[in-house]
C-alpha cells in the first residue's frame, strides 16, 4: 500500500515525504486530526518508506515504499491496531499478578519499530511506557535504518510527559517519534515546541464517496453516499461504518419521532415495543448511544430542511420520508425534541430505566405538538 493510497491530505502528504528526500526529516512529529482521519495510516506508512529495503521512489522521486520487503512485511503486521492491542491485553493477563502489575503495554511486530498504545485501565500512556523507549532508543536500529517510535494517543500522564520531554531534548540521529492526537493542545508546549506539526483535515464528501467506491464495492450508491456524508471527513470512519447497525437504530428512532409527530402507523403499540427493547446493562448502553446519536442526526436533517438547506442533510437515502417529516413539525417543535434528547441524556446519567425516559421523551413531544 504505497503513498498514493493514503486518502485526502496531498500537500500534507507531499512536505512529509520531500522532507524524507532530503534526510532532513525532524525526529519528533505531531500527526494531529479527527478519529479517522488516517493519522495511524501515515505513520506506518512514514516507517515503512524509511526502511523499506527496496527504497523505491514515485512521483517524480519521492521515496516510498514497496510493501514486500522484510521491514515492509513486518511493520504491516502492527496495521490493525485494534487487534494487536487486544492481544497485547490478552497476553498480560495471562501473566502472573505479579508481572501483570509491571508489564506495560506495546505492540511490536518489527524490532525496531515500537508503538505505544494509552495503557488500560486508564487508558492514558504511563510513564514506564516511556521508560522503555528511553531504554531502547539511544541503541542503533537492528534490521532498520530508522528507529521508529508512535505514541498513538496524546493522553500521557503527567510523569510520563515529563520523561518524554527529556528524550525530545536530545534525540539520537536514527529515531523518529510520532505523537498522534485529536487535539494538539493536550500536549505540553515545550513538547509541542520540539516537534514539528501536521495536521489531516476533513476530506470532502465527493473524495470519500469515490475512495468507497473503490474500497467499498459491495455497498449500493445510496449507501456509499449516506456513509460518505455521516463520517464528517474522515476515511477512516467511513470505511469502519456499520451500515446494518446505523440503519436499526435509525429505524427506531424514525419510529420515535414520527409517533411523536402523528404519523406513525403502528401508533403506541410499536413505540412501547421499541422502547422496550433498550435494557439495562453495557450492551443497553452502547444501544441507547446510537439511537440518541441517530435521534440528533435525524432532528439537525430536519432542521436543515426547514430552514431551507436541504443540501447540507446527511440521510439523503431517506430524503422523502424526511420531508414528510419536516412539513409535520415546525422549528419549535424540534427545538423542544433536541431539548427532550437532551432531559434523556441526563436522565441515562441518574440512570433512570432507558424505557421509561423514552417512553416519557415521545410522549411529552406528543402532548405539546
Ligand atoms: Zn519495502
Amino acid at each position: 500500500m504505497p503513498f498514493s493510497d493514503f486518502a485526502g491530505n496531498p500537500e500534507t502528504i507531499h512536505r512529509l515525504r520531500e522532507m524524507l528526500a532530503r534526510k532532513r526529516f525532524p525526529h519528533a512529529v505531531i500527526l494531529s486530526g479527527a478519529h479517522g482521519s488516517g493519522k495511524y495510516t501515515l505513520a506506518l506508512m512514514l516507517a515503512r518508506a524509511m526502511n523499506c529495503l527496496e527504497q523505491p521512489s514515485t512521483d517524480g522521486g519521492f521515496p516510498d515504499f514497496c510493501g514486500r520487503c522484510s521491514n515492509c512485511i513486518r511493520i504491516a503486521q502492527s496495521e490493525d491496531l485494534d487487534a494487536r492491542f487486544a492481544e497485547a491485553v490478552e497476553a498480560r493477563e495471562n501473566l502472573r499478578d505479579t508481572d501483570k502489575k509491571e508489564t506495560r503495554l506495546f505492540v511490536q511486530t518489527h524490532p525496531d519499530v515500537l508503538i505505544i498504545p494509552p495503557d488500560p485501565p486508564q487508558m492514558m500512556i504511563k510513564v514506564d511506557q516511556v521508560r522503555h523507549v528511553i531504554e531502547t532508543i539511544y541503541y542503533r536500529p537492528a534490521e532498520a535504518r530508522e528507529r521508529v517510535y508512535i505514541f498513538t494517543s496524546s493522553a500521557f500522564m503527567k510523569e510520563a510527559a515529563n520523561s518524554l520531554l527529556k528524550v525530545l531534548e536530545e534525540p539520537p540521529e536514527f529515531a523518529t517519534i510520532f505523537l498522534l492526537t485529536e487535539n494538539a493542545g493536550e500536549l505540553l508546549p515545550t513538547i509541542r515546541s520540539r516537534s514539528m506539526t501536521f495536521n489531516l483535515g476533513a476530506l470532502a464528501v465527493t473524495e470519500i464517496e469515490s475512495r468507497l467506491a473503490q474500497l467499498r464495492p459491495q455497498w449500493n450508491a445510496r449507501q456509499r453516499a449516506l456513509v460518505a456524508r455521516l463520517s464528517e471527513g474522515a476515511i477512516g470512519r467511513a470505511l469502519s461504518f456499520d451500515i446494518e447497525s446505523y440503519v436499526a437504530a435509525r429505524n427506531h428512532a424514525l419510529i420515535l419521532l414520527k409517533s411523536a409527530l402523528g404519523g406513525n402507523e403502528g401508533g403506541h403499540t410499536e413505540l412501547f415495543k421499541v422502547t422496550e427493547s433498550y435494557r439495562s446493562g453495557a450492551e443497553g448502553r452502547e444501544k441507547i448511544g446510537n439511537l440518541l446519536r441517530t435521534l440528533y442526526a435525524l432532528l439537525e436533517d430536519l432542521m436543515f430542511l426547514q430552514s431551507g438547506a436541504g443540501q447540507l442533510v446527511r440521510n439523503t437515502d431517506i430524503l422523502g420520508e424526511l420531508k414528510k417529516m419536516s412539513e409535520a413539525a415546525d422549528f419549535a417543535w424540534l427545538q423542544r425534541a433536541a431539548d427532550g434528547l437532551g432531559e434523556v441524556e441526563r436522565g441515562l446519567r441518574r440512570n433512570l430505566l432507558r424505557s421509561l425516559s423514552l417512553d416519557a421523551f415521545a410522549t411529552a413531544l406528543e402532548r405539546v405538538s
